[in-house]
């Protein structure tokens, strides 16, 4: 049998085009054409003013950070259960990272938490000048309390949407909310260009002051003139045509890694206490772009050897099926790295990390391969 993936970068024919359309065109020297025309497509589709090619997600992170006024003395709250270049960028600019922790539905972040954290580490005298939301495996914060919640606080948002391109909220884009934004194009992402990433925004500033940092801080004469220390930060034009080429099927990627999710649900919930995160009762997620399909086992979970925990026990029998599955992320503040780090914590992220397993959800697979995603599951839990 052939091992299943969790989510295969698929490229076709139209990324063929784009990047030969690159390569010939001569504009193999790093920004060109199809940097400015990918930017201004991902910021239509998105539904900002503006946008900024960069070479990585972490790279638009900081930016964003460091223009949303994160640096030495100041403390940024972020979600815990998140991938770690979030944290890590809020690293970059000297800022201290607050763990806050997630709501048990589908791991987002866990709204009046961040903002009972704002408060107490402002009474406290600490220095809180934004706050960085994630849009966990595809699907928003809840924006419509966050961002109000924020306002009157006088707290920047930065939406940390790496996982969410394409995903709606509320009718407005992923990438849209807050002072800023970054996206995600790495191999593994819902969209990718092999490595990169897009600093997002309305504000014609911001981009143009990160534009400014993400090309050496150079000034615009004619010799090489540097006042600031600056990085090295853009993505080069052949990566931006492999991305247009992406950008193109971006709908059918999207309605299919759906198609893949209702099937889970159709087999999975239910049984044996699994249920599938952000999909529970009335909190449906038909605006999520659907990257990952995670599913949380709130049952006892079947076979699992001595101090595994259940999420442990299904990795394991699926990979024993030739089936890539993985735990959610671990939390950050479970990390040897943030261990020592302020948190706000209710425990539902240390819950879904000990019962969520991320199953795979790439374009690539057949409805027969998902099937057999669900059969190895069921058959683990059931104790077959
Ligand atoms: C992938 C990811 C990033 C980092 O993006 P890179 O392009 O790999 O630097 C940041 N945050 C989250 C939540 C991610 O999943």
């Amino acid at each position: 049998m052939t091992r299943i993936h969790l989510s295969k970068a698929d490229v076709g024919e139209a990324e063929e085009r784009y990047v030969l359309d690159a390569l010939r065109s001569g504009w193999v020297a790093p920004l060109g054409p199809h940097v400015d025309a990918f930017e201004a497509e991902v910021a239509a589709r998105c539904g900002v003013a503006g946008a900024l090619a960069l070479s990585s997600g972490t790279a638009a992170l900081h930016l964003a950070l460091l223009d949303a006024g994160a640096g030495p003395g100041t403390v940024v709250p972020v979600s815990t259960m998140t991938f770690a270049a979030s944290v890590n960028a809020i690293a970059y600019t000297g800022a201290e990272p607050v763990l806050v922790d997630a709501q048990e539905s589908d791991g987002n972040l866990d709204v009046d938490l961040v903002l009972e954290a704002v408060d107490t580490l402002r009474a406290e005298g600490a220095v809180v000048p934004a706050v960085l939301a994630v849009d966990l495996f595809g699907r928003c914060v809840d924006y419509d309390r966050l961002e109000p919640g924020l306002a009157e606080r006088d707290v920047h948002l930065v939406e940390d949407a790496a996982e969410a391109l394409g995903a709606v909220h509320g009718g407005r884009g992923a990438g849209s909310f807050g002072r800023s934004a970054a996206l995600s194009f790495n191999g593994n992402k819902i969209l990718t260009t092999s490595g990169g990433g897009m600093l997002l925004s309305d504000d014609e500033e911001v981009l143009a002051r990160a534009r400014y940092l993400s090309t050496q801080a150079r000034h615009p004469v004619p010799w090489y003139e540097h006042s600031e220390v600056g990085f090295n930060y853009r993505m080069s034009n052949i990566l931006a045509a492999l991305g247009r080429g992406q950008l193109e099927r971006l709908d059918d990627m999207i309605a299919r890694r759906r198609e893949i999710r209702d099937l889970y649900e159709k087999h999975l919930s239910g049984v044996s206490g699994i249920r599938l995160l952000g999909r529970s009762g009335a909190d449906r997620d038909d605006d999520d772009n659907c990257w990952l399909t995670t599913i949380a086992v709130d049952g006892p979970g079947a076979r699992r050897e001595e101090g595994e925990t259940v999420a442990d026990g299904i990795v394991t029998a699926l990979n024993a099926a030739d089936i890539e599955a993985r735990h959610v992320w671990k939390p950050m503040h479970l990390q040897p790295l943030h261990r020592d780090q302020r948190a706000f914590l209710t425990g539902a992220s240390e819950r879904l990390f000990e019962r969520g397993v991320t199953l795979p959800s790439g374009v690539g697979l057949t409805d027969a391969d998902v099937l057999r995603v669900i059969d190895a599951v069921t058959a683990h839990l059931e104790g077959r």
